[in-house]
């Protein structure tokens, strides 16, 4: 995990503005962060190790550039193994999440002229770039590039010349974008974005034809991505709980009643998660058992292939994700996908890969949950299976009054704590 941040516009001080994203984009990578900026001839950059929270930047003004904190994977947590990632001519300056499985290999296929500076897997889709640029233009020789790498992998790519081009195969997470904008475009894998201060291109990976597409609303507040009043993300998540219980009462009952339709469609159900949403899983078996007598299977996901045999076209598999980004519900679900199997995705977050594979698609609405112990997101998702279960057997008013009741009763719980 790692959080990417970028900013490309008219703000001369865009070193500020990213160092200000990458502070709301700390839970996702702590050990070391860094900072490319640019003015349209050249790139300056500045990256250290340790926490990005009291972090200050000494970078010229300039109008575009790419920031990351990061998540060692390959490489210790070192200055030189901090992301972004120059070129040798210090012409492209490159950030990444992920891992690049076959590193080795494209390490051994760069010129000799290439000097590598870090351990990382990430310095050599840099050189790599730049080897492209020879022969290519700034997007072509980026997608050349971001093609030839094997695993899941995103990436930001700042040019001197005053592009970005952003490319992914796998998650994303808007949050840190909302003190900004509520406007988003997500970026679907095999699509290549192209930004350079007058606007956003998208491309197809595959042939660099350009595709149409359309900003979606995030409704989320900006206020909910910080910690307000309190002292750290998980006191705050669990002193919310309240309110998203009320709120998935209101919110959650049409969705609830179109999955208990689906379920009582489909010829065999399972449920997939990992973590915490898998005890949400559990729970929910035990719901559908006792009160709406059904009997539901619940896998784990990472071991879901010791049940994929009985998948057929009439199945429907329901995942359980807070992020929408978990590798191991991704995998199966694509397979189950493959089988002609119904997908029903329950996330927490909007134009996830979790919720884009959904057949149906059910948003929990918790708001942003940042602490890395699931609380709200966790209770949302119980609350939809409470009313699941009750529209199973057509008495979505108990359901709607026992949360209700759930909704007050942990509001009295809470309002008893005091916060430390
Ligand atoms: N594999 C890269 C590294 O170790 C990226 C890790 C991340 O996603 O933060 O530098």
């Amino acid at each position: 995990m790692c959080g990417i941040f970028g900013y490309i516009g008219q703000k001369e001080n865009a070193a500020a503005t990213i160092l200000n994203g990458l502070k709301t984009l700390e839970y996702r990578g702590y050990d070391s962060w860094g900072i490319a900026v640019g003015n349209g001839r050249t790139l300056n950059h500045e990256k250290h190790v340790g926490k990005i929270s009291q972090a200050r930047v000494s970078l010229p003004l300039s109008t575009f550039g790419i920031g990351h904190t990061r998540w060692a994977t390959h490489g210790g947590v070192t200055d030189a193994n901090a992301h972004p990632h120059l070129s040798c001519d210090a012409k492209i300056a490159l950030v990444h999440n992920g891992i690049v499985e076959n590193y080795q290999e494209i390490k051994k296929g760069l010129d000799k002229k290439h000097k590598i500076v870090s351990e990382t897997d990430t310095e050599v889709i840099t050189h790599l770039v730049e080897q492209e640029l020879g022969s290519k233009d700034f997007k072509e020789a980026v997608a050349t590039a971001f093609k030839k790498l094997a695993g899941l992998n995103a990436i930001a790519v700042a040019s001197s010349d005053g592009q970005i081009a952003v490319a992914k195969n796998g998650s994303s997470d808007p949050s840190a974008l909302l003190s900004y904008t509520k406007k988003v475009i997500f970026l679907d894998d095999g699509q290549l974005a192209l930004l350079d201060g007058s606007g956003i291109a998208v491309f197809s990976l595959a042939n660099l034809r350009k595709i149409k597409t359309h900003p979606q609303t995030l409704e989320w507040d900006s206020v909910e991505a910080t910690t307000g009043k309190y002292p750290h993300f998980m006191i705050k998540e669990i002193f919310e709980q309240p309110k998203v219980i009320a709120n998935c009462l209101t919110s959650l009952a049409k969705p609830a009643q179109e999955l208990a339709n689906e379920i009582k469609r489909a010829r065999g159900t399972f449920f997939i998660a990992s973590g915490t949403a898998f005890h949400a899983c559990l729970a929910g078996t035990y719901l559908f058992s006792k009160i709406a007598d059904y009997h539901v299977n619940t896998a784990v996901a990472s071991e879901f292939n010791y049940l994929e045999d009985f998948l057929t076209s009439k199945s429907l598999v329901i995942a359980l994700s807070q992020s929408g980004e978990t590798i191991d519900v991704i995998e199966p679900l694509s397979r189950a996908k493959k089988k002609g199997s119904k997908v029903a995705a329950v996330v927490n977050s909007l134009g996830s890969t979790i919720y884009r594979l959904g057949d149906v698609k059910v948003l929990l609405g918790a708001g942003p949950e940042k602490a890395v112990a699931s609380t709200k997101a966790y209770v949302a998702k119980i609350a939809f299976l409470i009313l699941v279960t009750y529209s199973l057997i057509g008495k979505i008013r108990t359901a709607k009054e026992l949360l209700a009741a759930a909704a007050q009763e942990t509001e009295r719980l809470l309002g008893a704590q005091s916060i430390r």
